[in-house]
């Protein structure tokens, strides 16, 4: 059976950025004893039980690249031995690009995702808390990029657009956008903390996910949708897809989480495996 994402978190919290939004300070999850030495073990346990992925996504709650060499290279190295994957990507607040050696790792098998509230590094750099003006730098031109381009309400559906074709001009490295709306939490529904405070003020959410469809559909080349299986649309825009996830779904639809050595869900459940469909 095809899974849509597996997603591995770390549970160290250390990150150079400091978003207004983050995710990992919303839902707080527990402090835990990383075990990345069992990935392998754990992926070598789907693939007996038939189970692939469209996407492997190296993440965490704080950023990936700050793992020690030895880790990364550990988690690198098990997606490598048992890939069960069709694509691969590491989410990163942007320090890879000052992490030569973990960076060269993985540049030709892994997509570097990144997630900016502006194209405009010293207004980034401004909201989301950040020092280095990491997509200048040398080694940004080295990765293939996904660009998460957070949907922010400082702008207009116009603006959007015309943002997303300097990024793809400038940079074309870029080779697919996400437009990115916010969760406000994802584990209970209270707007119980500034994080989700912000994201209510600054940015757009999945409530506004059928305006966004209306105006892409207007204004972009419409590709495809699979609103069963990704909750997705996708359009192409200067050549580049843009994807919009629209969270209609319930979130973390078809999704693993390796979390703690152990294989679960959004709440840290022990996931149950799905056998067909
Ligand atoms: S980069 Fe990720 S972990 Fe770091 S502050 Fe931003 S949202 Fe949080």
């Amino acid at each position: 059976m095809k899974y849509k994402e597996f997603e591995l978190i770390g549970s160290s919290y250390k990150c150079d950025k400091n978003c207004p939004y983050c995710t990992a300070k919303i839902t707080k999850w527990p402090i835990v004893e990383d075990k990345f030495e069992t990935l392998e073990e754990k992926l070598n346990y789907l693939k007996k039980q038939d189970i692939t992925f469209k996407y492997f996504i190296f993440c965490g709650n704080g950023e990936p690249s700050l793992l020690d060499y030895k880790d990364f290279e550990t988690i690198v190295n098990a997606t490598r031995k048992v890939n069960i994957f069709d694509e691969k990507r590491l989410q990163s607040s942007g320090n890879i690009f000052y992490e030569t050696e973990k960076l060269d790792l993985i540049k030709e098998d892994f997509i570097v995702e990144i997630t900016r509230v502006s194209l405009n590094s010293e207004e980034d750099m401004k909201i989301l808390g950040y020092k280095r003006d990491y997509i200048n730098s040398e080694n940004f031109k080295k990765a293939k990029i996904r660009l998460n381009y957070v949907l922010m309400k400082n702008k207009t559906f116009d603006e959007y657009l015309e943002e997303i074709r300097k990024y793809i001009e400038k940079y074309p490295n870029i080779v697919t956008v996400s437009l990115k709306t916010l969760n406000l939490n994802t584990r209970k529904n209270e707007i119980d903390n500034p994080y989700s405070k912000w994201i209510l003020e600054n940015a757009l959410t999945k409530d506004d996910a059928d305006t966004i469809i209306e105006f892409m559909n207007k204004n972009t080349n419409f590709i495809t949708c699979d609103e069963k299986f990704f909750d997705r649309f996708e359009w192409k825009y200067k050549g580049v897809p843009i994807t919009f996830y629209v969270k209609k779904l319930d979130y973390g639809y078809s999704n693993i989480v390796y979390y703690g050595g152990e294989l679960v869900d959004y709440h840290l459940n022990k996931i149950k495996l799905k056998k067909e469909g």
